[in-house]
């Protein structure tokens, strides 16, 4: 066995929870790091402390624990042979995979190599759940992040500054990723070494902007680890088109429905504008499909005023009376003039 936590807290098997916290707390104060230096021993201290505490303080870990301890200590006092388990698996756990070690070890159908390797196990799974950070010392870039953005055709012609809010996760700035402060688990963080908030982004969006085009912020992404660079955060803009008409360049497009005897006679009607409600006078025998330019009516940039353009469509009432049916009939009676043809 490596390790001998009880050792390593300086307390018994026999010490309570209780005895166990306290011994924890009073040495993670002495040799936290920010209080005994950063020198490698003293981090490689502090982390022997925080691991032993991660097993002696949990009931499961700490049963498995003590089980893989007697069996070595058993091992060790009744075994020669364990001697030599003991040393060949401390070289294959030093390989970084774990299931090699376990296979080579099974092989052998050594009980006690396996027990041994058990514990380590444990202390392994302890590490890589509390340290993956500090273990891992080359520097790891953070996560690109994707999101999306709504804007109009006016804001895309124009350009715009939009908000965007979003939750980003970084390093515990309190522990700095350690989950523990003097000892105790980090107020900011929980203890989970990372804190998410959500921030806002004033995005500024070009006029003139293409559906589908993507904004980078640089840096904005996820927070690097080991001093690895933050990710960037990538916008994708959708401009949204209106239902009731379309866009063309800086011209609105909208279709206009009359009736039959409007379009014959010609008629004034409403449209609805960005500029508000402007009458129309459509003029006597327009035809169905025909375009009418409203000047000035489209979508507005400082330098530049698009235009409106309707287009007519001649739409025959839904039901007709019996009176208005006969008037067709006498319509088409007198009639001279021939359609199509
Ligand atoms: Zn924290």
């Amino acid at each position: 066995m490596t390790k001998d936590y009880y050792q390593i807290l300086e307390i018994t098997e026999f010490s309570t929870q209780e005895e166990i916290k306290m011994a924890y707390r009073k040495l993670a104060r002495k040799w936290h790091p920010d209080v005994a230096g950063n020198s490698n021993d003293v981090i490689s201290k502090f982390k022997e402390i925080n691991e032993a505490y991660e097993i002696l303080s949990n009931n499961i870990k700490k049963a498995d624990y003590d089980r893989a301890r007697k069996f070595y200590n058993y091992a060790k006092s009744s075994k020669t042979e364990a001697k030599n388990t003991e040393q060949k698996t401390e070289n294959t756990t030093t390989k970084p995979d774990f299931k090699e070690t376990k296979q080579s070890n099974t092989k052998k159908e050594e009980k006690f190599a396996f027990s041994f390797n058990w514990e380590e196990f444990i202390a392994k799974k302890c590490r890589t759940n509390h340290y993956k950070k500090e273990e891992n010392k080359s520097a790891k870039r953070g996560n690109d992040i994707y999101t999306d953005i709504e804007i109009s055709v006016f804001e895309a012609i124009n350009g715009t500054n939009k908000v965007v809010n979003m939750l980003q996760t970084q390093v515990c700035p309190i522990c700095g990723g350690r989950k523990f402060v003097n000892g105790s688990i980090c107020n900011e963080c929980h203890g989970t070494g990372e804190t998410s908030n959500y921030k806002k982004f004033s995005v500024k969006i070009p006029a003139g902007i293409k559906d589908k085009s993507k904004i980078r912020l640089a840096g904005e992404g996820e927070a690097g680890s080991n001093g690895g660079k933050n990710g960037d955060l990538y916008l994708t803009v959708h401009i949204l088109e209106p239902k009731s008409y379309k866009t063309d360049g800086l011209n609105i497009l909208k279709t206009v429905q009359i009736a039959p005897y409007d379009a014959v006679l010609g008629t004034t009607i409403s449209v609805t504008t960005l500029k508000g409600n402007v009458s129309v006078k459509i003029p006597a025998n327009t035809q169905n499909g025909q375009k009418i330019r409203l000047n000035a009516c489209g979508i507005e940039t400082p330098s530049k005023q698009g235009d409106m353009i309707i287009t007519i469509e001649i739409q025959l009432p839904k039901e007709l009376s019996n009176e208005e049916i006969e008037l067709y009939k006498k319509l088409r009676d007198i009639s001279s003039s021939k359609v199509g043809g």
